[in-house]
C-alpha cells in the first residue's frame, strides 16, 4: 500500500496515469486530502466508484498516532508520535506572533552526535519515510482544528539530520509548499542542517526558495570538531566554501545558528572571531539560549545579549532566538530520550 501522503503532485499524477486516469485526478486526489481533509476515498464525491475501489486497493491515507502530548502554559504543543513500527518521534508546535510554527523530524535518532544535543543520545534507527514528516503537519493541524487554525511556519529542527535523509525531505517540502497540497509558502518553510556540504551545494542547486539555516555553534575547527564531529568531515573552510556557492545558486541568504554555550563560545573574542569568519557570507545569525541537557557538561551562557551587541557593532545582523515550552521537556530529543529511558 502506497501512502497517498508520501507523494509529490508529480509522482502522484504519474501514478495516476498508470492507473489508466486522466493527470488532472491528481490535483483532485490532493484537493480532497489536503484543502478538504477527509480520510476516506469514499467520500470523494467527484471520483468514479470503479476508480475508488483502486485507491482502496492500492493506497492509504493512515496518519500518526499520538503517543504522547504536552502543552505549555504558553501554548507550546509537544508530541510524541508514534510510526507504525512503533518508533516514536517529537513534533512541536510553536506560536509566533507572526504564525504557528511546526518544529518537524527528520529521522528516529540521529547519527551526528553533536556533543550538546539529547537526540543523538538515541542514534539513529531509520529514516522517516516522506509521508511521515507530512504525517507530523497534519497531527498538528488535526490539534488545531478546534483553534480554527493551521501550520503556517515548518521548520525541520527536530530530531535528525534532514540533508542525511536528502529525498525524502526534498518531496515532503514539495509537498507542503504545493498550492494544491498544504500551501505552506516556501519563505514560511526553513531546513537546519548541521553543515553536510556536499548536499548543501544540491540543494542550492533545486532552488527551492526555501530557507537554510546551518548549525555552526564555533568558529574555529579546533571547538566546532569537539562539539560537532560533522566537522572532521567538512571543516570550516569547505562549509563557507559551500555557503559562498549557495548564496549565489539560489540567491539567497543563510542562517547560522549558534548556540551560546557559558564559557565555550560566548566570550567577546569568541564573537569577534565569529564576524570574521562570516564575513564573505551573505548570512544573519541567530544566537540559541541553550537548553540544558542532564549531565553532559554544558551550561546556558548568560551574555546573550552582549554577544549580539558585540556582533552588530562588526557589522553582523543577529537576533536571540525566542523560546517556547519552558516548562515542559523542552531540549530538543529530550521527550523521546525521556520516554526510552535514555535521560
Ligand atoms: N541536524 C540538524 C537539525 C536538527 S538540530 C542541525 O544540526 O541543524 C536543530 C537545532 O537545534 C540545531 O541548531 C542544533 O544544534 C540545536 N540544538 C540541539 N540541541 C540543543 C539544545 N539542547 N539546546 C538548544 N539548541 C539545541
Amino acid at each position: 500500500m502506497i501512502n497517498l501522503f508520501g507523494l509529490t503532485l508529480e509522482k502522484l499524477e504519474e501514478l495516476v496515469v498508470l492507473d489508466n486516469q486522466n493527470k488532472f485526478r491528481a490535483k483532485q486526489l490532493y484537493k480532497w486530502i489536503y484543502e478538504k481533509e477527509v480520510t476516506s476515498f469514499s467520500l470523494m464525491s467527484d471520483i468514479s466508484k470503479k476508480y475508488i475501489e483502486v485507491l482502496n486497493e492500492k493506497y492509504c491515507l493512515d496518519k500518526l498516532e499520538i503517543a504522547s502530548k504536552q502543552v505549555s502554559k504558553d501554548g507550546t504543543i509537544k508530541v510524541l508520535a508514534r510510526l507504525k513500527d512503533g518508533s516514536t518521534v517529537e513534533t512541536v508546535l510553536m506560536r509566533y506572533n507572526y504564525g504557528l510554527a511546526a518544529c518537524i523530524s527528520s529521522q528516529v535518532g540521529c547519527n551526528m552526535s553533536c556533543a550538546f544535543c539529547a537526540s543523538g543520545l538515541l542514534k539513529k534507527k531509520r529514516n522517516l519515510e516522506t509521508c511521515e514528516m507530512v504525517g507530523q503537519v497534519l497531527l498538528l493541524n488535526d490539534l488545531l482544528k478546534d483553534e480554527g487554525k493551521r501550520v503556517t511556519h515548518v521548520v525541520v529542527m527536530g530530531t535528525g539530520e534532514p540533508f542525511d535523509n536528502f529525498d525524502n525531505v526534498v518531496d515532503f517540502i514539495k509537498i507542503i509548499n504545493s498550492q494544491y497540497g498544504l500551501a505552506i509558502g516556501a519563505r514560511h518553510i526553513t531546513v537546519s542542517t548541521c553543515g553536510i556540504v556536499p548536499k548543501i551545494r544540491e540543494y542550492g542547486k533545486l532552488n527551492l526558495q526555501v530557507n537554510l539555516a546551518i548549525s555552526l555553534h564555533a568558529s574555529n575547527d579546533e571547538l566546532r570538531n569537539k562539539l560537532m564531529p560533522i566537522n572532521k568531515a567538512y571543516p570550516l573552510h569547505k562549509l563557507i566554501e559551500a555557503i559562498k556557492d549557495y548564496n549565489v545558486a539560489s540567491s539567497r541568504r543563510v542562517t547560522f545558528e549558534y548556540i551560546l554555550l557559558k564559557d565555550v563560545n560566548d566570550r567577546k573574542e569568541d564573537a569577534i572571531a565569529l564576524a570574521k569568519l562570516i564575513k564573505p557570507v551573505f548570512a544573519y545569525v541567530n544566537l540559541i539560549p541553550y537548553n540544558e541537557v542532564d549531565e553532559n557538561g554544558f551550561h546556558r551562557s548568560k551574555r546573550a545579549k552582549e554577544f549580539m551587541d558585540q556582533l552588530m557593532k562588526l557589522g553582523v545582523n543577529a537576533t536571540i532566538r525566542k523560546e517556547f515550552g519552558s516548562d515542559i521537556d523542552a531540549a530538543c530529543g529530550q521527550l523521546r530520550a525521556k520516554s526510552e529511558k535514555v535521560l
